[in-house]
């Protein structure tokens, strides 16, 4: 931290600062071997974060956009499929589904979740699709199968899966989770009475290890997680020339592994995780609380009582958004937003026809949210400073005026 006013966004040189040490041995280690690429580094990190994970098998790639492209390439999804997915995403959830062949169809998300609403899903499903002979899923529309579903794990909430796997077993389709914003985030499946990891619960999924992600590397990363050993097979050969054997190309693939280096700072970061991720949760928390103490009607995001929640990112949302960044940026605040398009209305993807109000749920939010400072050292009186802020815009502003007793109280209000 430069000065004790300034509250960034994030903050990627202090966790570093303290592993200083141990990221520069593995630098040394791989200049003594010149093992660069493959080899025991990456597989000690793919064993770990399997086990992180609760999955059987970890396949370490280049980054989270390569993990969702070789997890769908590698289930069957090709050219002519149809890929259900959010529109309240990164656009890489949607250009992994497109570099496979696929066209990706939208569904709305949930109002306090932010992630694909079960219900708009199974709408999708039972209005938009009819069933072919041979029992595979048509989109009515485009006249194409539907293959796959992608639920994103937004800000570091895992989705419905319960709902949503229920929906995939009734029209046999597979699912990918994208928990590229989820590293560790947990969900209660009220069917089998159990928590389980993000990662753990599709038929494979896509991690990110992007340096600003829950677990980040020092450079690109990703890795794709399964149960399915044939999967995680061919995840391995795609991510590498189509090859098991060096030489001998089964298929055509990819140039898409994780560097060595990269591996074995993961699995050096990862030791770190979950008291990261708890830290997450306690600023997750304080927030809830300060913000609590205003009365301004605002929405921060819902935690429900079956997920455990990572806090990729701490979202708020407010109808003066524009006005109330710009006025934490000159009070030395650093925010996003996270996302100020939704997909279906992105430039580059208006050969899929969608229009304005095609989802009113992700519209609303893309106008409305707003990524508040967020990361494991993130201090309280770094919040309280934000918090501050915030609540000298709403009285400025007119919008709203904190509760009595509370600590923002202002005589006459
Ligand atoms: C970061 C991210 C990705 C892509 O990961 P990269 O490693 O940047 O390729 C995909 N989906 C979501 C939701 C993400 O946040």
């Amino acid at each position: 931290m430069t000065n004790n006013k300034h509250v960034p966004f994030l903050d990627l040189v202090t966790p570093h600062q303290e592993l200083r040490g141990e990221l520069l041995d593995v630098f040394n280690a791989a200049l003594d071997c010149a093992g660069f690429i493959g080899g025991p580094m990456v597989e000690g990190f793919e064993r770990d974060f399997a086990e992180f994970c609760d999955v059987a098998h970890s396949v370490g790639v280049s980054s989270g956009t390569d993990a969702l492209r070789f997890a769908l390439m590698a289930s069957g999804v090709g050219p002519g499929d149809v890929v259900v997915t959010v529109p309240n995403t990164f656009i890489a959830t949607a250009e992994a589904i497109t570099q496979t062949g696929a066209r990706p169809v939208f569904v709305d998300v949930d109002e306090q979740t932010y992630n694909m609403d079960p219900e708009r899903l199974r709408e999708y499903l039972e209005l938009g699709c009819t069933r072919a002979k041979r029992g595979e899923v048509i989109d009515r529309k485009l006249g194409r199968r539907v293959a796959a579903i992608v639920p994103v794990h937004l800000y570091g909430q895992t989705a419905d899966m319960d709902a949503i796997c229920e929906l995939a077993d009734q029209y046999d389709l597979i699912v990918i989770e994208d928990a590229c914003q989820a590293h560790g985030a947990e969900y209660f499946s009220r069917k089998d009475q159990c928590w389980k990891k993000a990662g753990s619960m599709g038929f494979a999924a896509a991690f990110s290890f992007y340096p600003g992600k829950n677990l980040g590397a020092c450079g690109e990363g990703g890795a794709v997680t399964t149960w399915d050993e044939g999967l995680a097979a061919k995840v391995r050969m795609l991510r590498d020339h189509g090859q098991a054997q060096k030489y001998y190309h089964q298929v055509e693939g990819y140039n898409g592994r994780l560097d060595a280096i990269q591996a074995c700072i993961l699995r050096i970061k990862l030791k770190r995780l979950s008291v990261w991720n708890d830290a997450r949760r306690c600023a997750a928390r304080r927030y809830s609380q300060l913000l609590a103490e205003m009365d301004l009607g605002w929405l921060a995001g819902k935690e429900p009582s079956w997920v455990k929640c990572v806090y990729h990112l701490f979202v708020i949302r407010v109808a003066k958004r524009e006005a109330l960044m710009t006025e934490l940026g000159a009070a030395g605040i650093g925010t996003g937003i996270h996302y100020p398009v939704p997909l279906h209305l992105q430039m580059a993807y208006r050969s899929l026809e969608y229009q304005a109000g095609d989802f009113p749920v992700a519209e609303t939010a893309a106008a409305e949210v707003l990524s508040l400072p967020m990361y494991p050292q993130l201090m309280i009186e770094q919040q309280e400073r934000v918090v501050g802020a915030i609540t000298q815009f709403a009285l400025q502003s007119g919008m709203g005026a904190p509760k009595r007793n509370s600590r923002y109280a202002v005589a006459g209000h």
